[in-house]
Order: C-alpha cells, then structure tokens, then sequence
C-alpha cells in the first residue's frame, strides 16, 4: 500500500531530528513522574508534524495524547510511548529510544498523510513513570486507553524479538521495629532491627532454592541505622517479587511474610509488610498483532533475531495494557548481543548508531503495523480474538 512507503519513506526524512531528540532526552534523565522536559520536547515535536497533542492527560502531568485521524468513526489505535530514566544509571533501559521510536511514528503518519486514509485514528500516547510508577495503570484508571481498541509500543534491547514474556510484580515494603540502645555500654537493652532485615534476606535467600526457576525476588535495604554506635531502631527494605503469573507472585507473597515474621520472632522485633496494591501484570500475548509486526519488519529489512536464552525476563506496566485489550511490545536491537538492561554499557548503547537504527525500525514497524490494523477491520478483528482467548494473569 503506497501509504505504508510513503511513511516509512517520512520516518528516513525525520531520523536526523528524531535522534536528537532522542540525544536530547537520554542527556537529561528524568525520573519517573518527572519527565516534564521529555513530555514537553515529545509534544512538541508531535504537535509540530501535524499530530493534535493533549498534555497532561488521565491526570498525569507529564502523560500526553497526539491523534491522528483517519476519515471517520472507527477504531483507536494507540502507539505508546515511555521516557522516564532510573535513578543513578540515567537512560539504562533505553526510553529515549522508545518515547522517539512511538513519537516518530506517529510524526511520520501525520506529516506523510496528513490525514489516516481509513475509518478510526492512530494515538500516541506519553506514559510516564514506567520504571517503578506505573504510570500506565493509572492512565488506565483515568479513563485514556477506553476507547482504544488495539496498544503497541516497542522496547529496545540487545536483539530483536517481537515476542518475550515478562513477568508479574507484587512490589512490598518491609520495616522492622526495635529499640534504640547505646551499642556498646547497654547492648542488652537494644533490640536491633538491623539484624532483623539481615535475617530476612537469609532467610530469602534460603527459600529461593524451593522457588520455580523463572521466579524472582531481589531487593535493597532503604533504611539499615543511622551510626554505628546506636543499635537500629529501625530498618526498612523494599523487595520486587515476581513471576509468570499473578497467582504465583501471590504465593511469594505469602512466604515473603512469613519469612519476614520469622525475621521478626528471632530478633524480637515487630515487623510490618506493606504490599504495593499495584500490582504488574505479565504480557499476554497476541499472535495476530505480532505477526503483523513481525511482517512488517520483515518488509524493512529488519530482522528478527533468534533468542539465545541467555537472559530472563524483566517486567513492565505494559503487561496491565495487554490485559485489557489487544498489545503487543516488540523487542529491537540496540545493542550488541548480552549486554544487559540496566547497565551503564546499555545506557551508552541507548545513544549509539545502532540505537538509531534501532528507533528508525522501531517507528517503521509501529506505523505500519498500527496501519495495518486499521486498514483491515478483519486484522483488527483477529486481534481482539487473541485477546479473548488468552490466558488471564
Ligand atoms: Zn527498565
Ligand atoms: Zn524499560
């Protein structure tokens, strides 16, 4: 279809710009929530190319919706869009790749176009705070993917796979209460809750040999004493745990807190879990919106890359939007072979020339495939069929 061309043609004509945006944004981290110069530069740019732009939709600040739209009534299709960095490590999961990737495509839909030639409307829609926010969800909650009928964003990575599994999140404070006491003249009459959030980590450490393979519990200690010469009053540490399914992050859950009680009775302390009633959902997946991806990056000679098996998998907000509706989130190269998210060598890769290629094909892919879905109600159909008959989290 010569309207595919014609925008993966604009999203070559709009690289240059695109990757210093992306350049612009990896530069100056914000973190989540606080993305307000990304959001604005992202808007900005959007608005520029002819996309009607939103700012501070569901209630989020830095959240924003460009539309557009197509010839009439008819489906939403929604490209998103993440740009928030992690604390310390700046760009490490590579959402300036993603945030220009999702605004790229919907810039070259507007400026190729102008108008959608099919029934419905393409959204890009800014979703802040994915790295310990949520901010998804809380879009969902406010009401902005309601009328959306299909979701797609991609995320870069050290190879290109449109489909992996995430996992589910329960994300859970712990704080153990003791007593204060001088650490050397009255240690007797401490009750030290330093030893307490220590023995919890053993004691998780042990209960990780009897968990399933894919399972993973990982925290740090945010409060641990405040001098050496005062026994802890009081510590705190904050764990992820999480799974394939929600009923399993459920059941670590459940021998978190005993643990936890087990940490408390042997130190004498008492303890509290606060479990985070966000909870993250795993992806479900959706053959039909990923084969299409799939095909289309095929068709700009963007290769899938085989999965060598050699790491596990993360977790995103994203995963709540596939539960809720037809979603798809692609993984595309943007760095060499096994260098991990998170990293400092993966924030460098983030601002590389495979980066770049990594966000031209990112943007091509979206924009066709949100093209697609709308140009075949069938296509569209099939997707919400997928999504029926998945398994719920
Ligand atoms: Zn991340
Ligand atoms: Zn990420």
């Amino acid at each position: 279809m010569d309207a595919k061309l014609a925008v993966a043609q604009r999203v070559d004509a709009l690289a240059d710009e695109l990757e210093a945006l992306s350049h612009r944004i990896h530069d100056t981290p914000e973190l989540a929530f606080k993305e307000e110069k990304a959001a604005a530069w992202l808007a900005e740019f959007l608005e520029k190319h002819g996309a009607r732009v939103e700012r501070g939709v569901g209630g989020l600040p830095t959240a924003f919706r460009a539309t557009v739209d197509g010839t009439g009534a008819g489906p939403t299709v929604a490209i998103m869009a993440e740009y928030d960095a992690l604390p310390g490590i700046g760009h490490a999961c590579g959402h300036n790749v993603i945030a220009t990737a999702g605004a790229g495509a919907g810039a070259a839909i507007a400026a190729a176009l102008g108008t959608v030639p099919f029934a419905g409307r393409i959204q890009v829609i800014g979703t802040p705070a994915e790295e310990g926010g949520a901010g998804k969800v809380k879009l969902m909650e406010a009401g902005v993917f309601k009328d959306v009928d299909a979701a797609m964003m991609i995320h870069g990575r050290c190879g290109t796979q449109v489909w992996r599994p995430t996992l589910g999140i329960i994300k859970v404070k712990v704080e153990f209460h003791g007593q204060a006491a001088h650490a050397s003249s009255w240690p007797w009459r401490g009750v030290n809750a330093l030893n307490a959030v220590i023995q919890l980590f053993v004691s998780l450490d042990a209960m990780r040999q009897q968990l399933r393979p894919d399972a993973r519990v990982h925290g740090v200690i945010t409060r641990g004493g405040e001098q050496a010469n005062i026994i802890p009053e009081y510590t705190s540490a904050e764990f992820y745990l999480r799974a394939t399914t929600v009923d399993y992050c459920e059941e670590l859950l459940r021998r978190f807190r005993a643990a936890a009680a087990g940490a408390a009775t042997a130190t004498g302390c008492r303890v509290t879990v606060t479990a985070d009633p966000t909870v993250h959902e795993p992806l479900r997946p959706n053959a039909t919106m990923a084969g299409l991806f799939a095909r289309n990056l095929e068709l700009i000679d963007f290769p899938e890359d085989p999965d060598d098996g050699q790491a596990g998998y993360g977790s995103t907000d994203c995963g709540n939007v596939s539960q809720r509706l037809p979603t798809i989130h692609p993984y595309i190269r943007i760095s060499p072979d096994g260098v991990p998210g998170h990293s400092r060598d993966f924030a460098q890769w983030a601002r590389s020339p495979l980066a770049r290629m990594g966000m031209v094909a990112g943007a091509k892919a979206l924009a066709l495939t949100a093209l697609d879905l709308l140009a075949s109600p069938d296509a569209l159909a099939r997707a919400k069929q997928d999504f029926a008959k998945g398994e719920p989290a």
